[in-house]
């Protein structure tokens, strides 16, 4: 009697200390919208250059990589997608017969975000935070050509960073001049570890006709964004980054354009 046989299955997932289920329901959804036989499998791990070695014996063929390990994925790679390079951190890891690259999605999923609600090219954003989130935006803009301050509560680091960058450096008081700019970002921490911190930018500093982004997604609304929305701006979740950076993973993994619509209804049914 012929043994049953199975249609191969391509394996992505992740890779980090605590695992999420949010890119696993995303990604899974993506796979059922478009019918392909893909799987993906959130790992927990703490021996790094092992989960990797695992990774190219096994083939499998993408990871999403989070923190801590942006920074040592990047020495246990072949190739870096020269933005990820310039960036100094790799969020996704793609296998392509053995060779093993790695790329950046965080940047993409931003400038996907913010350019449903404005054209970048000369726009005047105020980028808050100078940590590894902040960074990759950073680079972001001076692709899109924005012209960017960057305002962070260590103002060296926000020097630092704008000048790699092409923008310029500030401390976080320039919030109070947040009406100055067209778009807003707060790439801070500021609102996930302390859910009773208040919005960073003070209500009178917002306007309608601005574009405000929180990237902070736990919780997916913050105060932040409340206020934005009662001043009359555009507020952007961090949920939209969220999502556009998982279908750029996507679309590195399967060659195939994402299916944003179902992503989306799974990450909604997950964040609430
Ligand atoms: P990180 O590298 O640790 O950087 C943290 C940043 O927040 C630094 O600029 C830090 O300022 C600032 N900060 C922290 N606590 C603060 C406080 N109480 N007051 C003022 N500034 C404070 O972290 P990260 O990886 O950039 O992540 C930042 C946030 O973005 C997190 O909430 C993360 O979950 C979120 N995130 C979202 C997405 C998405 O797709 N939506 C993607 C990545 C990250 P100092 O330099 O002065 O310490």
């Amino acid at each position: 009697m012929a043994s049953p046989r199975t249609l191969p299955v391509t394996l992505c997932g992740s890779l980090s200390r605590l695992a999420s289920p949010l890119g696993r329901s995303m990604h899974e959804a993506g796979y059922r919208a478009l019918g392909v036989a893909f799987t993906y499998v959130p790992f927990e791990v703490v021996d790094l250059p092992g989960a990797i070695t695992g990774m190219r014996a096994l083939g499998i063929r993408g990871f999403g990589v989070s923190q801590p390990y942006k920074q040592e994925v990047m020495g246990l790679v072949d190739a870096l997608e020269p933005t990820a390079e310039r960036i100094g951190a790799v969020n996704t890891v793609v296998n392509t017969a053995g060779r093993l690259v790695g790329h950046n999605t965080d940047w993409v999923g931003a400038m996907r975000a913010l350019e449903e609600a404005y054209s970048l090219p000369g726009a005047r954003v105020l980028l808050m935070g100078a940590g590894g989130a902040a960074r990759a935006i950073a680079f972001g803009l001076r692709d899109r050509r924005a012209v960017a301050t960057i305002a962070n509560r260590d103002r060296t680091k926000a020097d630092a960073l704008a000048a790699e960058t092409g923008a310029r450096g500030a401390g976080l008081d320039e919030a109070a001049k947040a009406g100055d700019y067209d778009v807003v970002i707060n790439a801070t921490a500021i609102g996930q570890a302390d859910t009773s911190a208040p919005s960073p930018v003070p209500a009178s500093a917002l306007r309608s006709g601005q574009v405000v982004m929180d990237i902070v997604y736990k919780p997916i609304a913050t105060p932040l964004l409340a206020t934005a929305r009662q001043q009359g701006a555009t507020a952007i979740p961090g949920g939209r980054m969220l999502l556009h950076q998982a279908a750029s993973q996507f679309e590195l993994y399967t060659n195939l354009p994402a299916p944003l619509e179902a992503m989306e209804a799974a990450l909604r049914i997950m964040t609430g």
